[in-house]
């Protein structure tokens, strides 16, 4: 599979409806393909059609240790309804010690660089290693979500991780159409997302949004918006580099 063209891909599967690009992910990839899920609304979509392409969908979550509770009440809805496993990615412990013991425990909140420095740690190293065994990943990626995710393809070269293939099946996708999908088929939610929460990450960087705030407002809501990004979806991170040292690029 590292051999995929990737332009001739983008245009066989640009056209399909999206169930269909999910169904082309799991027969191409089989085993070696995984959604990457933070449980936020797109997301459980994609477990939910994951679910009805597999009997046995990879899905692997990153477990910050400072998600919400409603956070890993849906985690363990999504278990319970489809039968699957999660597979959990906890940050490096000593790592995390450090950060405590060093820098406090709200030490994003004091610098663009202190905030890259906890999403390194506790986001962008575990992916590393969820990524590790696979030769594509699934996100739940919208374009219309930030202005950091406007390039995004349905399909792409994920040289930040190797080279693997990254699938964007909703890239396309409007909020409306988000939680069409989760009403008609009574997918599990994060209930933070009836509280003004469209995008959800750790506790403490994630506000509730106020109308007519973009969607992604209340993340990281105290810096600029060409800036809030994780880290986990970077593009320009080059191979070899410690992968939050590649977030200040
Ligand atoms: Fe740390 Fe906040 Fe990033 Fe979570 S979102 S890893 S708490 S900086």
């Amino acid at each position: 599979m590292a051999q995929l063209d990737i332009d001739v891909t983008k245009q066989e599967i640009s056209g399909l409806p999206t169930e269909q690009v999910v169904k082309w992910a799991v027969a191409a990839f089989g085993r070696r393909v995984a959604l990457a899920c933070s449980f936020g609304a797109e997301d459980v979509v994609l477990v939910d059609m994951l679910a009805r392409v597999t009997p046995r969908p990879r899905i692997f979550a990153i477990d910050t240790g400072r998600l919400n509770e409603e956070t890993y009440e849906v985690m363990d809805r999504v278990r319970e309804r489809y039968g699957v496993d999660i597979e959990a990615y906890f940050p490096d412990r000593q790592a995390v010690e450090k950060l405590e013991r060093e820098s406090g425990f709200y030490s994003f909140r004091k610098s663009l660089e202190a905030r890259h420095e906890c999403c390194g740690i506790r986001k962008v190293e575990p992916l590393g290693r969820a990524l590790s065994d696979l030769d594509a990943w699934i996100t739940g990626l919208r374009r219309e979500q930030s202005v950091t995710r406007t390039n995004v393809e349905v399909v792409e070269r994920d040289e930040a991780h190797g080279g693997i293939i990254k699938i964007n099946p909703l890239i396309e996708w409007t909020g409306e159409q988000v939680w069409d999908y989760i009403k008609l088929h009574d997918v599990p939610y994060n209930a933070l997302h009836d509280q003004g929460f469209p995008s959800i990450g750790c506790a403490p960087c994630t506000r509730a949004i106020q109308p007519g705030e973009r969607p992604r407002a209340g993340r990281w809501w105290w810096e600029n918006p060409e800036q809030k990004e994780c880290g986990l979806h970077v593009g320009e991170r080059k191979p070899g580099l410690a992968a939050w040292t590649a977030l200040l690029t």
